[in-house]
């Protein structure tokens, strides 16, 4: 790429660059992760800020009586290199000093971490968990992140074009911003005018509830906002004080994650006065991460790629052989579902009528692994993997549950099952990666239309879809048709093909790295980015 590119701070609550290194939950914090990679990969400035959690996100356990056991390990990482720079905040009038760590591993990143986990702090326990307890406490940890964030770089001495809010949860390091002008003479319009020249913002939630909002009495309180007056906080975010709108009006141009989340998000937020333009630029994976070199090697060589495709199936299978003492088929269709058990993703709907997969279970021709985690206080979520353990118990064979989800679990499954389930009600799914990483591997997505697949599915050629994008208002109708569609799909064309021609489900897999690949890379995002953002 030229030179003079924009250097760029990239906050976000979460980063997942190694399985082992919690500061991540889920989807947020891959890309993030897979972000900040891509960046150094294409040798681009892009610093991330983040927070050095203690607990990280939920360990979430089966236990022998088969109920779900939440719990969190504080962690300790020998990678972290102490920067010497501390940053103090006022939270609820209280001095909150910062740690400010950076991240030294893999070479994968320039990686700054805030961690309040210091003798002198009354509030140690600030940065303790990822999403962890009540309203006032994430506040903190949003404060932390923002203001702090925007602190720890002036002490890092980081010259800084553009400040990038990852999801709403940095929009305190916006106030930071429009309150360093202020000290410098700026009338608050004039400061929120120029600060809003540096931002831009990212949004992920296409769920309206999903999106964060506090009252203003209790930011006031927190200290939240850092010296501005109430009125501009209300002017930026409303009241009560909402953190997406915030994020739209505080900065100079923004993005959803795929095309369609593009369309939603315009629609959704087209009551915010003066807010920012929300283009699309859709999300990709890190191919070193998430790829198979070897297979993906072998098929830019023209090369047959089942084989490779074979041993890593035979890897899955062994790990879950493992891990449950299952024993399943390599002969035998093997189809994937890996993501947070949030209600609207649905991991359960393949099971909605249970007669009509029952035979296909029973003779061992489909099998099912299922890996998962809720939210703690997620019961719906809950309710949902105890369904899937009920199906495991009745279909041993057939049907598995890999208990806590992570990066390596991922890992596993987007490389070594055959077909990648993925059916969000359509509409709230923002983007999606894990089908990304399936289908670069040559694992065959199987997916309502929603998210990125709409970009990418060519029936019965890249993958398959399913429902044929209906979305209804009632929950009921909606699941009813797209739980009928995915039997009918499945039956009729998926397992079909798998069984009864080998040679077009070959093709079909080299179709899917081929349209891929490139497309739903991290740098091809990245470059994005740079061209449509951040210029
Ligand atoms: C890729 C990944 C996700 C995101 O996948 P979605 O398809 O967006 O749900 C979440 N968690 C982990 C551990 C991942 O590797």
């Amino acid at each position: 790429m030229q030179k003079n590119n924009p250097s760029v701070a990239y906050f976000s609550m979460e980063f997942g660059l190694n399985s082992d290194f919690k500061i991540y939950a889920g989807g947020l914090g891959i890309l993030a992760g897979d972000f900040l990679k891509a960046a150094k990969d294409n040798n681009l400035p892009v610093i991330g800020v983040g927070i050095k959690w203690k607990q990280g996100y939920v360990e979430q356990h089966i236990d022998s009586k088969q109920r779900i056991v939440d719990s969190f390990y504080n962690n300790e990482y020998d990678f972290l290199k102490d920067t010497g720079v501390k940053v103090n905040i006022k939270i609820r009038d209280r001095d909150v000093i910062c740690k400010v760590w950076k991240v030294d591993c893999f070479d994968n990143s320039d990686l700054y971490l805030l961690d309040t986990d210091l003798p002198e702090n009354a509030d140690r326990w600030i940065t303790g968990q990822l999403y962890g307890w009540f309203e006032e406490e994430r506040i903190a940890q949003e404060m932390i992140l923002g203001i702090g964030g925007v602190r720890a770089l002036r002490a890092l001495n980081k010259n800084i074009d553009i400040y990038h809010f990852n999801e709403g949860h940095a929009v305190f390091a916006g106030f930071e911003l429009i309150r360093e002008k202020k000290e410098r003479g700026y009338n608050p319009y004039d400061a929120w005018n120029e600060s809003r020249k540096q931002i831009v913002f990212t949004t992920h939630t296409p769920v309206f509830e999903g999106n964060e909002f506090h009252g203003l009495n209790v930011l006031e309180y927190m200290g939240a906002f850092n010296n501005l007056d109430r009125y501009l906080v209300r002017e930026i975010g409303g009241e009560p004080f909402n953190m997406t709108a915030a994020g739209l009006k505080l900065s100079r141009k923004s993005n959803a994650v795929s095309s369609m989340h593009g369309r939603i998000a315009n629609d959704m937020w087209k009551f915010v006065d003066r807010r920012s333009e929300i283009i699309s630029i859709t999300n990709g994976v890190h191919i070193p991460t998430w790829g198979d070199d070897e297979l993906i090697g072998e098929y830019r060589n023209d090369k047959e790629i089942w084989s490779y495709h074979m041993n890593n199936k035979i890897k899955l299978i062994n790990s879950i052989r493992l891990d449950t003492g299952v024993k399943l088929n390599k002969d035998k269709l093997l189809m994937g579902f890996a993501r947070r058990a949030a209600p609207y993703k649905r991991a359960d709907l393949v099971f909605t009528y249970e007669n009509r997969i029952e035979p296909f279970l029973e003779s061992g021709d489909v099998q099912i692994v299922i890996s998962t985690k809720a939210h703690p206080l997620d019961f719906d979520g809950k309710e949902i993997i105890k369904h899937i353990l009920s199906m495991q118990n009745k279909y041993p064979q057939s049907v598995v549950f890999l208990e806590n989800y992570n990066m390596r679990k991922a890992m596993l499954l987007t490389r070594g099952v055959d077909v990648w389930l993925n059916n969000p009600r359509v509409t709230k799914e923002a983007c999606g990666t894990s089908g990304m990483k399936a289908a670069i591997n040559g694992v065959l997505n199987l997916s309502t239309l929603d998210g990125w697949w709409p970009e990418a599915c060519w029936d019965e050629v890249t993958g398959w879809q399913i429902g044929g994008g209906f979305v209804s208002e009632n929950k009921d109708i909606q699941d009813k048709h797209d739980a009928d569609s995915l039997y009918e799909v499945l039956i009729n064309k998926v397992i079909n093909t798998y069984y009864n021609d080998p040679e077009k489900w070959r093709e079909m897999m080299s179709a899917s790295i081929r349209g891929i690949l490139d497309r739903f890379s991290a740098d091809r995002m990245i470059k994005e980015y740079y061209e449509k953002l951040y210029k």
